[in-house]
């Protein structure tokens, strides 16, 4: 089984927050993207793959020809996870038949609030009402397993209600959310925008607060929390990024896309530009790649398995209960939603001691 990521670089506009590696572009070169990475997965074994993960960037905007054109060469028939990431102002009735009669069985909405005042002020081009027409769209199209993304943590002035937001989001009953607590990236507007004094930087307090009370609402709500960021209902955690998680080897193409084989972790140049100019031309499009020394795949595996709610066995290396953060349950150590919350700090500590 293996898992592959295909990163679509393209967006229309750049998020007040962003810092992703993105290709800002009125008109789509759908035509060249997927030449380009039907010529990168060349050398490739791309069998039995167990998931398909388009993400960005922006995937939706790639006509839903594209995708279905990407998904016949790259995927044979079977049980594939096949996910795209879409932003709710691209998802019609007719892209999501589309998209479903390609292949694609699982959507993830970059949904990130339902303030209209906050969404333009995150510089999104969706509003709170084109979510739901996306969900329910979606659904009609058979497409039933559906993520949303939220961000949290907003400045204060923005007088974001939280628990309203979440509160919408539970009714909306997706399978999966994942919950992003707003960080600031250097050169992002965000940043230019707080060192101006246009705004206040997040505050901790209020990340604490929000991430904690999502824990409580939603796992009320019958969503299990398995990774800090992630949860879903019974059954529906995302499979390709639990690959991620539990350390297992993927392939992935396109600008800025990170490949991973249990050894050794290479990723592309990032721009998209070079990347399609390199690949065009027959050049290699890994801009570097690292291998991981024994210690560091240890080390990788703790931390991965403390993101998760898997934990980690009794007994690894040196790490230890730490009451009211990290617990034994089930014979395992696993983070509290507070411990996940500080387990940064909490690897470095126990790297710093030892
Ligand atoms: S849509 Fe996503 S990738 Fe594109 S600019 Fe916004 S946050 Fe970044």
């Amino acid at each position: 089984m293996s898992h592959l990521y295909v990163h679509v670089p393209f967006c229309q506009r750049r998020c007040s927050y962003c810092d992703f590696s993105i290709a800002v572009r009125k008109r789509i070169p759908a035509r060249e993207f997927v030449d380009v990475i039907l010529k990168e997965a060349e050398p490739h074994q791309l069998v039995d793959l167990e998931t398909i993960y388009f993400g960005g960037g922006t995937p939706s905007l790639l006509p839903p020809e594209a995708v279905a054109t990407l998904l016949n060469k790259l995927r044979e028939a079977g049980e594939t996870e096949v996910t795209l990431e879409a932003n709710p102002e691209d998802v019609t009735s007719e892209h999501a038949n589309a998209w479903r009669g390609a292949g694609i069985n699982r959507v993830s909405l970059g949904a990130q609030s339902f303030d209209d005042n906050v969404l333009k002020w995150m510089h999104r081009s969706h509003d709170a009402a084109q979510t739901h027409r996306a969900v329910q769209a979606l659904r009609d199209a058979g497409i039933d397993n559906i993520s949303l993304d939220l961000i949290f943590g907003l400045p204060e002035e923005l007088h974001r209600d939280w628990d309203k937001d979440l509160e919408i989001a539970h009714a909306l009953r997706p399978t999966h959310l994942s919950l992003y607590g707003l960080t600031v990236e250097p050169r992002t507007p965000l940043d230019r925008w707080i060192s101006r004094g246009a705004t206040r930087a997040p505050d901790e307090d209020r990340y604490a607060e929000e991430y904690l009370s999502a824990h409580k609402r939603l796992s009320a709500g019958g969503y299990q929390f398995y990774e800090v960021s992630n949860a879903s209902l019974p059954g529906f955690r995302s499979r390709h990024n639990s690959a991620y998680w539990s350390g297992q080897p993927y392939v992935g193409l396109g600008p800025a896309a990170h490949s991973f084989d249990g050894r050794t972790r290479r990723w592309n140049l990032r721009a998209w530009e070079a990347y399609r100019l390199a690949v065009a031309e027959g050049r290699s499009a890994v801009e570097s790649e690292e291998t991981l020394t024994e210690e560091q795949r240890e080390l990788e595996a703790v931390y991965l398995g403390l993101r998760s709610s898997d934990g980690i066995a009794v007994g690894t290396g040196s790490i230890r209960a730490v009451p009211g953060w990290l617990e034994v349950r089930g014979g395992r150590l696993k983070c509290t939603p507070e411990g996940w919350l500080r387990l940064d700090s909490l690897v470095t500590y126990d790297s710093a001691t030892h």
